[in-house]
């Protein structure tokens, strides 16, 4: 598969898993969290699928596309090792949905990720709340969600805290 059929697979998963977690995010009290804000794409996403809910981004850096730009009041600059532990004054609630986009194409360093991150979320989520990554994550307070139909298996990872 070449890496343009490659990409194009990962972002329809992506779009698919965003919108089949809807109804169930919408039932959980507390804030989105997006992790990565990249190009603004999915944030820009989850605003039109989630018109009711606050959305928090975090990132190094605002580098998106003008029209995905976060205000400043959502927008948690910095490195998200440094940042999540001590968002709670700004983000107030535990969140009902966590999208994680900071992975990279080199497994330690993902694993490395996973091992600092995993934690931090496991604070950070409301009961009943979901994560939705391409990262495995080490979660033992979480279960593992079935994704919809058509996702290619272990290509993205849905947890949920009981
Ligand atoms: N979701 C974005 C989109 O749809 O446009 C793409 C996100 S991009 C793949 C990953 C982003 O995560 C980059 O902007 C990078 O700066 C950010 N990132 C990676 N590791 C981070 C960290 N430890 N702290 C803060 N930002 C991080």
């Amino acid at each position: 598969m070449s890496r343009l059929d490659s990409f194009i697979r990962r972002m329809t998963s992506q779009k698919i898993i965003l919108e089949h977690l809807v109804d169930q995010v919408n039932e959980i009290e507390g804030p989105i969290l997006e992790l990565g804000l990249g190009n603004g794409r999915t944030y820009d996403h989850l605003r039109e699928i989630y018109p009711e809910k606050e959305i928090f981004v975090f990132d190094f850096d605002m580098t998106c596309h003008p029209s995905s730009a976060p205000d400043a009041e959502h927008m948690i600059l910095g490195d998200i090792r440094e940042t999540l532990a001590f968002c709670g004054p700004r983000v107030k609630a535990k969140a009902a949905f966590a999208h994680i986009d900071i992975g990279s194409a080199d497994p330690t360093y993902d694993l490395a990720i996973a091992s600092w991150l995993s934690p931090l979320m496991d604070e950070r989520i409301a009961p009943g709340g979901f994560i939705l990554t391409a990262l495995e994550l080490d979660l033992p307070n979480f279960e593992t969600v079935e994704k919809p139909e058509g996702i290619h298996p272990g290509r993205y990872h849905i947890y949920r805290k009981v």
